[in-house]
């Protein structure tokens, strides 16, 4: 885990992350530079630092309300990728499941969607377990013949 003070680093700067966006890499220069206290810190060595530095080379566009976020998937990764957990390149799924983004931001291949979802090590309970909180609860199919989605 980051120290509290390099976590605090990269959320601050990732406030300028609009201060430097090009037409072709759009935030790619600013998600780099809040990331850098981390990648300062993952890895000590410049050799290995710019090998790190350089998976952020391409181009790079979201939300800043989204920024803090997508940074902490990042820094998760990279996190492993330092301690040798995850390979190097498991930045770079999106190229390899085939994926990537025009200099106009459009997905190909076309129709393509992202999504977010989350896995955990450990059973998920309390609130967030169970139907209470999906938007089919209504509607459900697995509902409706007393199963889960969980279940099947
Ligand atoms: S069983 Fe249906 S309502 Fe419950 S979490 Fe799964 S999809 Fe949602």
């Amino acid at each position: 885990m980051l120290p509290t003070r390099t976590a605090l680093s990269c959320l601050a700067r990732s406030c300028c992350i609009n201060a430097a966006v090009t037409a072709r890499g759009m935030q790619q220069l600013g998600l780099l530079f809040a990331l850098e206290p981390a990648l300062r810190h993952l890895y000590p060595e410049a050799e290995a630092r710019a090998q790190a530095a350089a998976h952020y080379s391409a181009h790079s566009n979201t939300h800043p309300y989204m920024l803090p976020f997508y940074m902490g998937l990042l820094l998760n990764i990279e996190e492993q990728v330092a301690e040798g957990k995850l390979p190097s390149n498991a930045l770079d799924t999106v190229r390899r499941a085939g994926l990537c983004v025009t200099d106009t931001n459009l997905m190909i291949p076309r129709k393509s969607v992202t999504a977010i979802l989350g896995v955990s090590d450990h059973p998920v309970k309390g609130k967030l377990a169970g139907c209470g909180h999906c938007v089919l609860r209504t509607r459900c199919e697995y509902r409706k013949r007393g199963k889960t989605c969980a279940s099947e």
